[in-house]
């Protein structure tokens, strides 16, 4: 289709809101609208954000909002500004001013002005709501936090939460309250006052199915957060969570250089320097800072580690619970002996690490012999002080 044939083309209005195909209108209007950006980035009057020059960043579009990135200077703003009228002719798509905000830093009042002026918008204070979480570059208080809690809250002050019983509490929270916090816990690290805030919330709806805080725990949450196999009622410690999240983040960090982020990242903080190694700089944000937080984790103590690569694979293996002891070997047919050699007991995992007598006796000489004052304790609760 030639382009003047496409600006004619009238659409008839049979597509609604959430019509299945509007994600597809979707990508092909925004390509149409970065094609636009693209090319405005050609004409030597556009100067682009600091943090944005050497990515030749404009833009970001998601469905429910666009953000768009330019040095704080009349001449760019007013070519981003054709650019969008641009665009809006030729779609129909047209920008409601009420609902733009402009957001700038270390701008003299008469450029603001004046860039008030060319946009029409309004200006727009740090942290704002984007996909569902607040943004910002400096830590987020606990009054940020404050729509998660209440989201959690909803869920459990529903009224149908009445007639459920502690089975089906406990797979509300498990499903429902971790499903909202995971999202959260995704993008950023959360204090730890607001995961202990929603734990006490799921501690006292797990107890007593409503909301007003108690102290009837017959058992702690330690316990109930603990895997099935370990007669634990299988809920997730978002506090443990948040870690793994942040690993997951520091993981992509360092594997996934093709996405946007992971790409600004390297250039703007790493800059070809070792992630594992180099030193967190003090400007860094505090989304920054606590992904790299995570570096003491399975990861580092894997792969910086300088033991022989045998013992790593060995440790790689036991933390991914892979180890053949003789207990998994006799599930596989393999053995039919599932006895420990040094005593009467089954041969599992958490038994070599460290429940075993003799086995802690040795791990304590191994210690002392390498002058480290510490006494194994569960191959859990070891694993958990490493990360
Ligand atoms: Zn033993």
């Amino acid at each position: 289709m030639e382009k003047q044939q496409l600006y004619k083309m009238k659409i008839p209005l049979i597509f609604r809101q959430g019509d299945p195909i509007s994600p597809l209108l979707f990508v092909l209007v925004m390509e149409y609208m970065s094609r636009l950006l693209r090319k405005m980035q050609e004409d030597p009057k556009f100067k682009h954000h600091a943090k944005c020059k050497k990515l030749n960043l404009t833009h970001l579009t998601f469905p429910d909002d666009i953000l768009l990135f330019s040095r704080a200077d009349v001449g760019s703003v007013e070519l981003l500004m054709a650019t969008l009228q641009d665009f809006s002719s030729s779609t129909g798509l047209v920008v409601n001013p009420a609902k733009c905000f402009v957001y700038m830093g270390a701008v003299d009042g008469d450029t603001r002005d004046q860039i008030m002026q060319t946009t029409g918008f309004n200006v727009g204070q740090l942290p704002f709501r984007y996909l569902g979480v607040p943004l910002s570059s400096k830590k987020l208080s606990l009054n940020y936090y404050l729509p998660l809690i209440d989201k959690i809250l909803s869920k459990i002050h529903h009224w149908s939460t009445k007639l459920l019983s502690f089975a089906g509490r406990v797979q509300l929270v498990n499903v429902v309250s971790f499903a909202i916090a995971n999202y959260w816990l995704q993008c950023f690290p959360i204090l730890k006052s607001v995961l202990k805030k929603i734990n006490s919330i799921c501690r006292t709806f797990v107890w007593t199915g409503g909301s007003a805080m108690s102290r009837k725990s017959p058992i702690s949450w330690k316990e109930v957060c603990k895997p099935r196999a370990k007669a634990g009622m299988n809920i997730i410690d978002l506090e443990f969570w948040n870690k793994v999240t942040m690993m997951k983040l520091l993981w992509d960090l360092r594997k996934k250089i093709d996405n946007l982020w992971v790409l600004w990242l390297h250039t703007y903080y790493n800059k070809g320097q070792n992630l594992m190694s180099m030193e967190v700089r003090k400007d860094s944000t505090w989304i920054v800072k606590g992904v790299m937080k995570a570096r003491l984790s399975i990861d580092d103590c894997c792969n910086s580690n300088k033991a022989r690569p045998r013992a790593l694979f060995f440790q790689w293996l036991a933390c991914h619970k892979r180890l053949a002891t003789k207990e998994k070997l006799a599930k596989f047919g393999i053995i039919r002996d599932t006895q420990c050699c040094f005593c009467s007991k089954i041969e599992t995992l958490d038994h070599l690490f460290y429940s075993c007598s003799v086995m802690k006796l040795i791990w304590s000489d191994i210690l002392n012999w390498i002058n480290v004052d510490h006494v194994p304790l569960e191959w859990n609760q070891e694993l958990s002080w490493l990360i």
